[in-house]
């Protein structure tokens, strides 16, 4: 491949490519990329950006890890592909027996597909197949919450905030599913009991026909970065368990430890009957993702009128991607990371702390190694996004939402530049 001239990739680019939740040609600006290496992304024209995303919360590690890249370049020379029906190999089984050591003790069998709103297509309709199974077909829908993200394919997008995921649009063609209220309660604030009140009503009015609960654990990442209570989720899993209905938690923006916890259900702690992993399980290097069920769910599919689950990609347990995948949790697994996330926490809090004085900022929010910053208004992306370059950082901001998920190998001064950027431009804001 030869490099393009910089003008003609951005023409081309505005030409022929879509972006993510993007018109074409793309409004605002576009940055390209050359080359990335820890935490900083390194543009064509030159300059070198603080990355406060890590892609999307997956590159906890950074960009160009030497360990993730050896493990790349092992897997390469012996193969990068090959089918899963029929055939095994060392990286599926190897990642799959760390993930079931790693998660709660009834969580024991993995399903790998390639991103994370397939993992929860995949906890849907394990969910509908294993009512199936048990003889109580009419269990098909889902009861989640407003201002939840779960993905962008159907059944995803269905038990996403149907106002953020204008479900108007897709009306004909998507499933309806029913919606709790938001929980109020903070992460650190009083409980209150009343917060669980909405969810309640629905299970006891709806529970013949919901298959499952699906959830984000403590954090609405996509949908609205808000913490909310632990014992809202206990008290999920309690209901959930009275009224005999499946608990599927999707930790593909948590899990890993960005909450502070290797996973956001220890909080509670409570174990879901599904779980879905993505995002940071590769350490960002490629797509990966996996849903994992307790033997309570598998072992009645053999019995079931398939008599197999009715799912398996293309991609599945891509061993490129499972290599890299395990030796990334090796890597995590080979520091304190628990100690980094909570230095992160600590510095976030301080530096970000001055931003709830300002006149923009409805409030300021910490947890593990994410920072909110909520405002009044929406931000204009396309005059924020060139300011926070100018400043050597990268921040891509939604709505009115700026935040901040950097890689754990962030180090102070680095972090430092994230935060003095965003209160610099969150200052000059009305
Ligand atoms: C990002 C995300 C997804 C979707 O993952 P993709 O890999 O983008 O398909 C699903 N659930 C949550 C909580 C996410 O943050």
């Amino acid at each position: 491949m030869h490099p393009l001239p910089l003008e003609q990739l951005l023409a081309l680019d505005r030409r022929h490519v879509w972006h993510p939740y993007a018109a074409l040609p793309a409004q605002g600006p576009i940055f390209p990329v050359r080359s990335a290496r820890g935490v900083y992304l390194e543009l064509e024209t030159g300059e070198r950006l603080v990355d406060g995303m890590a892609s999307w919360w997956a590159c906890i590690h950074g960009y160009n890890h030497p360990r993730l890249n050896q493990a790349a370049h092992a897997q390469i020379d012996r193969m990068s592909h090959v089918m899963f029906g029929g055939l095994t190999h060392q990286p599926a089984v190897q990642l799959a027996q760390r993930l079931v050591a790693w998660t709660p003790e009834p969580l024991q069998h993995v399903f790998f597909c390639d991103s994370g709103s397939v993992a929860v297509e995949v906890a849907m309709k394990l969910a509908i197949q294993y009512w199936y199974n048990r003889g109580r077909p009419q269990r098909q829908h889902f009861l989640t919450l407003r201002r939840g993200y779960h993905g962008d394919t159907f059944a995803a997008m269905a038990v996403c905030d149907p106002v953020n995921g204008m479900h108007h649009l897709f009306r004909q063609s998507l499933v309806s599913q029913y919606f709790a209220e938001a929980p109020r309660v903070g992460f650190d604030q009083p409980w209150q009991e009343e917060d669980i009140d909405s969810f309640a009503r629905l299970l006891d009015q709806y529970q013949g026909e919901i298959a499952a609960a699906i959830f984000e654990p403590i954090v609405q990442g996509a949908g609205g970065m808000r913490f909310y209570h632990p014992e809202y989720l206990r008290r999920v899993r309690q209901l959930c368990d009275h009224y005999d209905t499946l608990l599927i938690l999707d930790e593909i923006a948590t899990g890993f430890g960005r909450t502070g916890k290797l996973f956001a259900c220890e909080y509670g702690p409570v174990c879901p009957d599904i779980l879905c992993l993505g995002k940071a399980l590769s350490g960002g290097f490629m797509s990966l993702a996996a849903t994992l069920t307790t033997g309570e769910i598998s072992q009645t599919f053999a019995q079931g009128e398939a008599g197999v689950f009715m799912h398996g990609p293309t991609f599945m347990a891509n061993p490129l991607a499972c290599a890299v995948a395990l030796e990334n949790l090796n890597l995590l697994a080979s520091y304190d990371w628990a100690e980094r996330v909570a230095a992160i926490a600590q510095q976030l809090e301080a530096e970000l702390a001055p931003c709830r004085d300002l006149p923009a900022v409805k409030a300021v929010r910490v947890l593990g190694a994410i920072g909110v910053v909520e405002l009044h208004q929406p931000v204009d992306m396309a005059v924020v996004q060139p300011q926070f370059v100018a400043q050597g950082v990268w921040l891509r901001p939604f709505g009115r939402l700026i935040y901040t998920m950097p890689p754990y190998i962030i180090e102070p001064p680095q972090l430092q530049q994230i935060t003095a950027a965003i209160a610099t431009v969150v200052a000059g804001l009305t």
